[in-house]
């Protein structure tokens, strides 16, 4: 399992290894699980923390590694190329981006639906951090789409620590635990 920590500001999660939960193939088993509950955000009132250079660095000598397309699909080569042949998979060059810039914390303020009170939802949406630093792979990262809080266990389990709203529920309809948002007054779910 992977070392988990937010930012100083708490707007950022690192996680050192990212792989661990981004294995490629497990993308759409992310996908089917929360096929049925994702609802993209309205992208204008997240909050975003401040976005991060990304650059991937040539393991053999130093280039900037660069999104090609290939036969075979979307995949990162050296800058350098011809001079530099290497190469790296799409899922691996997205897991080291997220492992050195971390994933952002999305915040937005809004009512409870129940009680009125303001309170902050959080959530963590990788496929927003990676096409804003990846512009043009929205299509074979989507997939990502569906990842957000509930889905990841680890972070799941540190947010529950860190974030005094965010807690672990069990619906009895849906015969499962899950993790969500709650109001701090009236404990009322408040979604994931
Ligand atoms: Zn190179
Ligand atoms: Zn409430």
């Amino acid at each position: 399992m992977g070392y988990i920590h937010l930012s100083e500001d708490g707007t950022r999660i690192f996680v050192d290894r990212p792989s661990g939960f981004l294995l490629e193939g497990e993308h759409e088993r992310y996908l089917a699980m929360a096929q049925e509950t994702f609802c993209p955000p309205a992208e204008k009132t997240l909050k975003k923390s401040s976005g991060l250079p990304a650059d991937l660095i040539c393991p053999e000598g130093g280039g900037t590694m660069v999104l090609r397309r290939g036969a075979y699909g979307v995949f990162f080569g050296c800058g350098r190329f011809p001079r530099c042949w290497c190469t790296l998979p799409l899922v691996e060059g997205t897991c080291q981006l997220l492992q050195i810039n971390g994933m952002a914390l999305y915040t937005v303020s809004r009512p409870c639906w129940k009680c009125g009170q303001t309170l902050r939802v959080r959530s963590y949406f990788p496929y927003f951090d990676l096409i804003q630093w990846l512009p043009g792979v929205e299509e074979p990262l989507q997939p990502l789409e569906a990842i957000r809080l509930s889905i990841l266990p680890q972070l799941d389990a540190y947010l529950e620590q860190h974030c005094e709203n965010i807690a672990e529920r069990y619906s009895k309809t849906a015969g499962f635990s899950y993790t969500a948002n709650l109001c701090p007054r009236c404990d009322m779910l408040q979604g994931s």
